[in-house]
């Protein structure tokens, strides 16, 4: 068995889907895991904020945006209008749904899983659909019901050794042997859906190509393979041949926008090849993730945004702040807040944290629990690893800078975001 993970951007239109059709080509023994069609789930994402702020209006134009934008790509691809009823009933069930639903800040993240999840449910009904359509025989499969995960919204774990009778049992006997399956979603032991965290669908897919002891997986994507640096932020950015696991964990931990972090420990457990290829052209190669690459010799330039740097003292100014680290730790933690740099000093601990929905509360708990907290948000984290004067002089130096961590060959900067400087 094969793993195939095709994004967002590679099914945004109709040639997205007729592209991945012929990458498939004549490939048997294929789990295709698949995105959100083009920028789908940032649309459910403003469904669900018009749902919080009781906007049902907003809610149905997102929703009517979203038929019209999946219908253009089926007609284009059917060669005129054509009524999936699969398609209809998920549209009938969402807008059911937002129609429902008596919103509650407590139950925030289940209702943004119910809501998101439908994007990769519509994708992947129609991308299933058109393959048996022209003839590539396939089978639907519904990940709800693979995949187990933590009983936790918006960013579940999956529960590998759960997971693995139910998705083993979903591909097999099936007389078809390719089969078509959503990236980013599962559902917890209580029967809800979750998502796995926005950029998901990679892990989703490296979990089953884990349980599936699948001989490789590839990632189609709009680039050549991975990068360097992102094109966009640093122009001399180059393609990188081979990464080992190692580098590429850290890369993807410090924001570089290669494949979701959680993606690579599934793969590594059982030393499974991760592909990364460019989606517009199957005759290049693209990058290759494996154990056994050499580390890689060029520098590496991270630009993670959306950052909030927080400065916590604890207000009896005591000097041991390290005995407090368990407490601010596990308070972060109850608020799901990942810190992405630790940064202390004898009276203070300086973290620089995602952007989240629940910042202010894990603020207001840390003063509860007797520290001083300042926020700072529009921050940026730059991340140079193999870092020379040269790229710290052209990229890092001068600007708002608020804290430089540098070990011998890794330099970290949190600076103000490059917009609001
Ligand atoms: N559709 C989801 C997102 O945009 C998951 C993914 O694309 O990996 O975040
Ligand atoms: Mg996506």
């Amino acid at each position: 068995m094969k793993v195939y993970k095709f994004g967002g951007a590679s099914v945004r239109n109709a040639d997205g889907v007729r592209n991945l059709h012929k990458i498939i080509g004549d490939e048997q023994h294929l789990l295709v895991i698949v995105s959100a069609m083009g920028k789908t789930t940032n649309a459910l994402e403003r469904v669900f904020a018009c749902l919080r702020r009781d906007d049902r209006t907003g809610a149905g134009a997102e929703i009517a945006a979203l038929r019209d934008y999946h219908a253009a790509i089926t007609t284009d691809l059917w060669h005129g209008p054509v009524a999936l009823e699969r398609v209809e009933a998920l549209f009938a069930e969402l807008e059911e749904l937002v129609r429902q639903t008596a919103y509650r800040a407590e139950d925030a993240e289940l209702w943004y899983d119910r809501i998101v999840a439908y994007g990769e449910l519509l994708s992947t009904t129609i991308v299933s659909e058109y393959l048996n359509h022209v003839g590539l025989r396939n089978r639907w499969i519904d990940m709800r019901r693979c995949f187990l995960t933590e009983q936790r919204h918006k960013d579940a774990g999956v529960d590998i050794e759960a997971s693995t009778p139910l998705l083993r049992a979903a591909v097999e006997g099936a007389g078809v042997t390719v089969f078509v399956g959503q990236g980013f979603i599962g559902a917890a032991p209580d029967g809800t859906t979750t998502t796995l965290g926005r950029e998901g669908s990679d892990y989703s897919a490296a979990v089953a190509a884990h349980i599936l002891d699948a001989e490789s997986m590839a990632v189609w994507k709009d680039v050549d393979g991975v990068l360097n640096a992102d094109p966009k932020i640093f122009p001399d950015a180059v393609k990188i041949d081979e990464l080992n696991y190692l580098d590429t964990i850290e890369l993807a931990y410090s924001g570089a926008q290669i494949i979701h972090p959680k993606t690579i420990k599934p793969l590594q457990n059982k030393n499974i090849p991760l592909y990364v290829r460019p989606f517009g052209d199957k005759r290049k190669p693209g990058t290759v993730i494996r154990g056994m690459s050499a580390p890689v010799q060029v520098p590496i330039l991270i630009l993670k945004k959306d950052q909030v740097l927080l400065t916590i003292r604890s207000r009896d100014f005591s000097f041991v702040l390290e005995e407090k680290f368990a407490t601010i730790f596990s308070l972060l933690e109850r608020f799901r807040i990942k810190a992405n740099l630790v940064h202390n000093s004898a009276v203070n601990l300086s973290l620089c944290v995602d952007n989240s929905w629940h910042i202010d509360e894990a603020v207001a708990a840390l003063r509860e629990a007797g520290f001083d907290v300042m926020k700072s948000g529009d921050m940026e984290l730059l991340t140079i690893r193999g870092y020379t004067d040269e790229l710290w002089r052209r990229y890092a130096r001068g600007q708002q800078v608020f804290i430089r961590q540098a070990t011998q060959s890794t330099v970290r900067v949190v600076r103000r975001c490059a917009a609001k400087r």
